[in-house]
């Protein structure tokens, strides 16, 4: 017996611009901590704290050279 509930597809209609939030302890690029009230910058949809514009243009300019392809930042995994 098939009850026909309709199925709501959710559909992750992200507006222009939303990105997930920050959760990065330490800057991708030179591995300083940063915290909540640090500038942000968007790769691929996530945003990522950075300790100055600088190292969010070089995040920007080349994030596989400082994220995994996850989207986690390599500086985070290092001990
Ligand atoms: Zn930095």
């Amino acid at each position: 017996m098939l009850h026909a509930a309709l199925l709501t597809f959710a559909v992750l209609a992200s507006p222009a611009g939303q990105a997930k939030p920050a959760t990065n302890v330490k800057d991708p690029v030179c591995k300083m901590d940063v915290n909540a009230k640090s500038a942000t910058v968007v790769v691929r949809g996530q945003a990522y704290r950075v300790c100055n514009k600088h190292c969010g243009e070089a995040l920007q300019k080349d994030p596989d050279k400082f994220l995994e392809k996850d989207g986690s930042v390599k500086a985070e995994k290092k001990k």
